[in-house]
């Protein structure tokens, strides 16, 4: 127990910065002053380095090696065993990459993201193609530095992201949502049109902000443990299991925008919350995967959220908060209005149906930058052609185009797959849950405890102790399976829009 005892006091002053680190962030993203905005972030800077200096210190390295030995590993419980593995894998993956080449890709990228923004407003992919191609050459090298024998540079990125996940899994993955969203959807559109009554009027923010705090509640999420704020755009983040913080945007016009952020947001709120006592503030204390977080924020959000059933114990409620604009709406065309799926340009304002195929666009295009079939200066062109194929719309310009998202200024290749991933995982889940309780029962009486209960007691209590593979072999007896959504999708989609 000595080498772990010596270990827990780097872990504790870990635990101790990334607090404080989280909630410097929170505050720049939700009430900071924007003229203070720059002098905050140079003490994040030193934070951040006191942070990284504290978990690759040659003392921490040793403790980690010599905890890995088996005779010490019997020593430990499930939770420490998890920290000393996870710990050890990000290590050796970063001593395979020289440290000055890692260096040089941070100063990179920490202007990478202005430029982005900026090329992005002047819609102008020429600004950002120079950035972008050193980005893209660093990611190729990190790959070949750190992937296993006989593994691909795309899967060595991936594994970053959803550890066990892999192209032959994805591709297959891919192509039967390809073949099933892309039909489907042309039959919905031919079905004709479908009304949003309650488009076109003035929802007041303050019965916003209050509809939403209610909706998150009913999903389970804890607000003596939790709170809300705005920001730009919604997140969640977490001190520790009992100070979880999420965010809304409210526009007065589309009152279902906020709703459904805060039944999202408040589904990673819930995952966070009922991680085990014993894991929270340590480093396998957060949701295990960004794949499996979107998993329960969509559940909540898509699977649960957008049902009738789901609506059915709050519609009154709703009705009553907006009497004059809902007055001649029924909940049958709210849920018919709330579902429809409108092929559109933007990745985070498309519906359910539609999102899949972003994905796919995205994560065809990074399969190609990394095993060389296609250049930098290549990818608006192949960005446009696979938008017009898959959803049959060309971007007016780069900037609703292949600028539109921040995630490849910052170098993060292979992290798309993990939200079409989190849908198809919400979709798994639910056929599971379905043999275990009356899911329609449950959401139609607005008791929702048993399905928070039957999560933590499956994923939420582990935190990050066990991987997504783990979770949903241990939970549903087998790994992830993409005939779920598809089903999932089909029977949803045909019965709302098509019978
Ligand atoms: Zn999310």
């Amino acid at each position: 127990m000595e080498n772990y005892k010596k270990l827990q006091t780097h872990l504790d002053k870990m635990a101790a910065l990334e607090t404080a680190l989280t909630m410097m962030n929170w505050d720049v993203e939700t009430l900071a002053p924007r003229g203070g905005v720059e002098r905050t972030a140079k003490m994040v800077g030193l934070l951040s380095s006191a942070y990284y200096e504290e978990l690759v210190s040659p003392e921490v390295k040793a403790l980690l090696n010599a905890l890995a030995q088996p005779e010490e590993q019997k020593k430990l419980d499930d939770g420490q065993r998890a920290i000393v593995r996870t710990m050890k894998k990000d290590f050796d993956r970063m001593e395979k990459i020289p440290p000055e080449e890692y260096q040089a890709y941070s100063e990179l990228t920490a202007t990478s993201g202005t430029i982005w923004a900026e090329a992005r407003e002047k819609k102008d992919f020429a600004l950002f193609a120079p950035t972008l191609k050193k980005i893209v050459a660093y990611q190729k090298r990190f790959a070949d530095y750190t992937r296993k024998q006989g593994q691909s540079r795309y899967d060595a990125l991936l594994d970053q992201y959803e550890e066990g996940i892999t192209t032959s899994q994805l591709d297959p993955f891919f192509a039967v949502v390809r073949e099933a969203v892309v039909p489907l959807l042309k039959r919905i559109q031919q079905a004709g049109p479908v009304e949003k009554p309650w488009l076109g009027k003035k929802y007041p923010i303050e019965t916003q902000r209050e509809i939403c705090r209610k909706l998150a509640e009913h999903i389970g999420f804890d607000f003596h443990r939790g709170v809300a704020a705005e920001s730009a755009h919604p997140f969640t983040t977490e001190l520790h299991k009992d100070d979880v913080r999420f965010t809304n945007h409210y526009f007065e016009q589309q009152p279902e925008s906020a709703m459904f952020s805060a039944i999202h947001e408040g589904g990673h709120g819930i995952y966070e919350q009922n991680i085990a006592d014993g894991l929270t503030q340590t480093p396998v204390g957060h949701g295990t995967s960004m794949g499996m977080h979107e998993s329960q924020s969509r559940f909540y959000e898509n699977v649960l959220g957008r049902s009738e059933a789901f609506w059915t114990p709050l519609w009154p409620m709703l009705q009553q908060a907006y009497p004059q604009q809902l007055e001649e709406v029924t909940l049958s065309q709210f849920i018919r209005g709330i579902n429809l799926p409108e092929p559109s340009l933007i990745r985070t304002e498309a519906d359910e149906l539609t999102y899949p195929l972003h994905i796919m666009v995205r994560y065809e295009i990074e399969k190609m930058l990394m095993e060389d079939q296609i250049t930098v200066e290549q990818l608006p062109q192949e960005w446009n052609r696979q938008y017009q194929e898959y959803l049959g719309l060309t971007p007016p310009d780069d900037g609703v185009g292949v600028l539109q998202d921040v995630h490849w200024s910052g170098g993060m290749f292979g992290y798309f797959p993990s939200y079409a991933l989190g849908s198809a995982i919400a979709a798994q889940i639910l056929a599971w849950l379905k043999t275990k309780v009356d899911v329609d029962q449950l959401l139609r009486s607005g008791d929702l405890a048993p399905i928070r209960e039957i999560l933590t007691e499956h994923i939420y209590r582990y935190g990050a102790s066990r991987n997504t593979d783990q979770l949903l072999r241990g939970m549903t007896g087998e790994g992830f399976n993409a005939k779920y959504f598809i089903d999932y999708l089909t029977e949803k989609y045909e019965a709302l829009y098509l019978q």
